[in-house]
Parts: C-alpha cells; sequence; structure tokens
C-alpha cells in the first residue's frame, strides 16, 4: 500500500509533488484538536468571526496569482478559468461578510409562551469530502458557512489536488482562523469510513460522484449522522424555437464546455426543437469551433486536458457505446492522454449511456425533439436532479412550467450556475441538502426550539 499520495499534472504527466500520507496518530491528533477549538470558537462573537472571513478574502486576495497556478497544474484547468475561481470564493465570502450576522439571528415565534424562539447552533466537528473539478469553489462553498456558523471543518480532498487542500489549510491559518478550524487530513477515501463513526464528527457534506455518494450516506445512516451530498447531474438544456440564438449560443457551449465539462451543473442534453434544430446545429458547431486547446498555463487556452487521463477514457467508452447504438459523430472525437477534443453528438436517443449517464468531459449530446410538450418530457427523463435549462422568447410559458421541473434548479434563457445569493443543490440521485445562500449557512446547524414561560 502506497504511503504517499503523489500528484501529477494532468497536461505534461510531470511528476509535482509527494505528501505523505496522515498516521492514523496524526488523524487522531487533528479531530482531538478540532473538537479542542470547537469549544472555544463557537463562543467567538459573530464580529469577530466576520472580521477573520474579511482577512480570508484579502489573503485570497495577494495569493490569487500562486493558488490559480497551482489549481492549474493539479487539475489541468485553464489559467483563466483558476483565476476566475479565486474571484467566485472572495465573491462568496463577500456575501457571508454582509450577511451572516442576520442568517444566524434567533427567528422570535409568537406561541403561548411568554417567549419562544429559534436558535441556530453549530454541531461541532463536520467532514468535507471534496473532487477535484473546482479545488477550491467547492471546498469555500461548504466551508465558508459552515464555519461561521461556529463549526469547525475536517476536509478531505480528492487525492489529485492534494497540493489545493493543504494551500486551503494555510489559507484560514493566515487569515488569523485559531488552529484546529479548518484541517486538512492527507489521507485515502478509505479512511472516511472511520472518519464518520468517529464520535467527534458531527456530520459530512460530499461533492462527488454517484458512487461515492451512496457508500457516505450509507455511512452516515448507519452512525445516524446527517449528511449532505452534492453529486452528479445531466442537465437538460431545452432550445424551443423561438430562443434567440444569436445572443444565447455562446452561454450554451460554455454550459457545456467550461472547466472541460467537468461541472455536475454543466449542459450535458440539449434537447431542440425541429423547427430550430439545423440552425441550432450549425451556430452551436461554429461556437465550438472557436474554443482553443492548449496549455491550460496559456492564457488563451479556453479548453483543456481532463484531469485525470482515467476520465478520458471513461468519457471514450461512453462515446463509444452510444455510436454503436445508432449517434453520429457531428463533429470531434479525438482523445490524445487526458485530452479529449469537443464533441458533438446527434441522433441521440434516451437508451444511448450519453443520455442516462453523466458525461464528464466536453461532449454534448443533441437530441431532436417534434413539440415544446416532448422537449419537457425528454428533459425530465432523468434519475438525475441538478437543473433544467430552457431557451426560449416566451418567458411567460416557460414560467408556467416551474413546478414540473423536478429539479433543484430551473434557469430560463440562462446557464445553470451557482451563486452565493441563491440555494444550490439536487434532487433524485444528485443528492439532497443545500449549499449557498441562508440554506447552506443553516445546513449543519442545531435548529434550536426554546420556549419560555
Ligand atoms: P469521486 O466521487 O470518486 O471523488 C470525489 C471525492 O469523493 C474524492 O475526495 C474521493 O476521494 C472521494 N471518494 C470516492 N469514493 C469514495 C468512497 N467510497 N468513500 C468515501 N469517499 C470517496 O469522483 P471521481 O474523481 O472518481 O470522478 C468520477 C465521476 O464522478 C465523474 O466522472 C463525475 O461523473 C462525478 N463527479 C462529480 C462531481 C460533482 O461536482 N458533482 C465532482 C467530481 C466527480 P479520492 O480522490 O481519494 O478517491
Amino acid at each position: 500500500m502506497s504511503t504517499t499520495i503523489d500528484t501529477k499534472n494532468p497536461y505534461n504527466g510531470d511528476a509535482l509533488k509527494s505528501y505523505p500520507l496522515d498516521s492514523e496518530n496524526a488523524i487522531q491528533k487533528k479531530l482531538d484538536t478540532a473538537e479542542a477549538t470547537f469549544k472555544s470558537w463557537k463562543t467567538y462573537d459573530i464580529e469577530d468571526r466576520i472580521d477573520l472571513l474579511k482577512n480570508l478574502a484579502d489573503t485570497l486576495h495577494q495569493s490569487k496569482n500562486r493558488l490559480s497556478t497551482l489549481m492549474t497544474q493539479e487539475m489541468g484547468k485553464p489559467i483563466l478559468e483558476s483565476k476566475a475561481e479565486i474571484e467566485k470564493c472572495i465573491f462568496l465570502i463577500d456575501f457571508y461578510v454582509k450577511n451572516s450576522d442576520q442568517f444566524l439571528q434567533d427567528d422570535l415565534i409568537e406561541t403561548d409562551a411568554k417567549e419562544s424562539f429559534i436558535s441556530y447552533d453549530p454541531l461541532g466537528c463536520i467532514l468535507a469530502v471534496m473532487p477535484w473539478n473546482f479545488p477550491f469553489w467547492q471546498v469555500m462553498r461548504f466551508a465558508i458557512p459552515t464555519l461561521t456558523a461556529g463549526n469547525v471543518a475536517l476536509l478531505k480532498h480528492a487525492s489529485n489536488v492534494t497540493g489545493c487542500a493543504v494551500a486551503i489549510e494555510k489559507l484560514f491559518l493566515e487569515a488569523g482562523f485559531p488552529e484546529g478550524c479548518f484541517q486538512t487530513l492527507i489521507t485515502d477515501h478509505q479512511s472516511v469510513e472511520s472518519l464518520i463513526a468517529n464520535p467527534i464528527v458531527k456530520a459530512v457534506s460530499l461533492t462527488g460522484s454517484e458512487k461515492a455518494g451512496r457508500k457516505i450516506a450509507e455511512l452516515a445512516g448507519k452512525n445516524l449522522k446527517p449528511s449532505l451530498l452534492e453529486l452528479g447531474g445531466n442537465n437538460a438544456c431545452i432550445v424551443l424555437e423561438d430562443a434567440d440564438l444569436e445572443k444565447h449560443i455562446e452561454t450554451m457551449v460554455k454550459a457545456r464546455m467550461q472547466n472541460a465539462g467537468q461541472s455536475c451543473i454543466a449542459a450535458k442534453r440539449f434537447i431542440v426543437v425541429d423547427r430550430i434544430y439545423d440552425e441550432f446545429l450549425e451556430k452551436f458547431t461554429a461556437q465550438v469551433k472557436t474554443l482553443t486547446s492548449g496549455d491550460p498555463m496559456d492564457e488563451d487556452t479556453t479548453l483543456s486536458c481532463l484531469a485525470r487521463e482515467d476520465l478520458a477514457e471513461t468519457l471514450k467508452e461512453q462515446i463509444e457505446k452510444s455510436v454503436a447504438l445508432g449517434a453520429q459523430v457531428a463533429y470531434g472525437d479525438q482523445k490524445d492522454g487526458a485530452f479529449y477534443q469537443p464533441t458533438i453528438l446527434t441522433e441521440v436517443t434516451p437508451e444511448m449511456p450519453v443520455f442516462k449517464e453523466e458525461t464528464f468531459g466536453p461532449v454534448a449530446a443533441i437530441i431532436k425533439v417534434e413539440t415544446e410538450d416532448e422537449a419537457y418530457e425528454m428533459a425530465s427523463n432523468s434519475q438525475f436532479g441538478l437543473g433544467t435549462m430552457v431557451f426560449t422568447a416566451d418567458h411567460e410559458a416557460a414560467i408556467d412550467r416551474i413546478s414540473d421541473i423536478e429539479d433543484g434548479g430551473f434557469f430560463i434563457n440562462e446557464m445553470v450556475k451557482s451563486d452565493p445569493r441563491l440555494p444550490f443543490g439536487g434532487t433524485k440521485i444528485s443528492g439532497y441538502g443545500r449549499e449557498l445562500s441562508k440554506e447552506g449557512m443553516l445546513a449543519f446547524v442545531n435548529t434550536k426550539t426554546v420556549y419560555i414561560n
């Protein structure tokens, strides 16, 4: 068994760094530190926690170039997207700087009591199991509201972004957060089982695959601990005959291709009404051709390699099986190591892997339908439930569909995206629980009823 986690650059295969795995003793020490810190951290005034958030935003700002480079080296994201990710983390922190005090206020409720209210108390040490696709954003999205509510956190990050995991722990310390508020564990995912069982850990949050979600939900259930799961998605992008393609085609391509398609909320199935189909395909293909592939450290690169070569291999298999079932390659489909050329598949039908499964790479599955009703039916024909987007000039008709959409989000004339001001999460096999906004801040609190007579 390996005693280290070794990271490598997926673009050129260069070895980056070797990180010794934490011993069992080291992990227990981190758990004990977390527990000890929680006792004092939960007593901090909210103003003091908010001051530390402000320091963290400054620290992130000052380290933006260094952190973006690290992210790009570890998982291949184009450097400009890495910088944008750090900026989005700063935006997130600013949001909680402005709103946390209000979100955490007691809620007075009139009852028969002299006074009754709800107080929101932190739970303690929360375990976060996080993925590599947005190595800073996914962690910050969990950590900022969770810590500000008075919890402490332990991070088990995806192994290929261990350098980012170590850097995030340092950021919290540099910003002045007490030692033990946020700690990174250098460990493989086998240790998650004993971590969830450990009495110090009070809840677990996962962003990752459905498979990891099922395992973590099982472990959390066995130990009767709350869990929040943000899993994969297979979002439909419905294009109706009155869609303004001139205006929105760039957004539609970005919705699929950003981060080389490695996003849970990416548009994966394009469901296009017959009457606009040819025009859509022509414009979509032309826009895809404008993507520039190359060295992710080059600012001109807009489409880079995938984060690991095995991810490109999985994608290739999904495409091959779909082609065997009748899908047509309208554009792309070349693989070179971890790089996958942006690919457009037409004649896609529901029994194909590119329709049924999450494709985590730059492949757009295009489905032609006759009517608007058929488009919505096809969109909801999925086990996943993260988000649906529709492009149309008829806002009223789209608004009438809101209650038919079973997903966590419905976006009209915009790609599905996360925004700190709005809740984020899924239904069905995309998981449960909500991150961001007030909901995200209350994800790991004890909503306590207080009754005074
Ligand atoms: P994983 O779900 O395997 O990895 C995400 C995190 O979960 C990592 O920290 C990983 O640790 C951990 N993990 C994996 N298996 C277990 C387990 N059995 N118990 C506890 N923790 C576990 O994603 P992959 O990297 O394998 O990506 C595969 C697919 O997952 C993608 O193609 C995509 O479909 C989906 N995915 C979705 C994401 C999203 O944003 N919703 C993000 C990433 C992936 P370790 O790295 O040590 O294995």
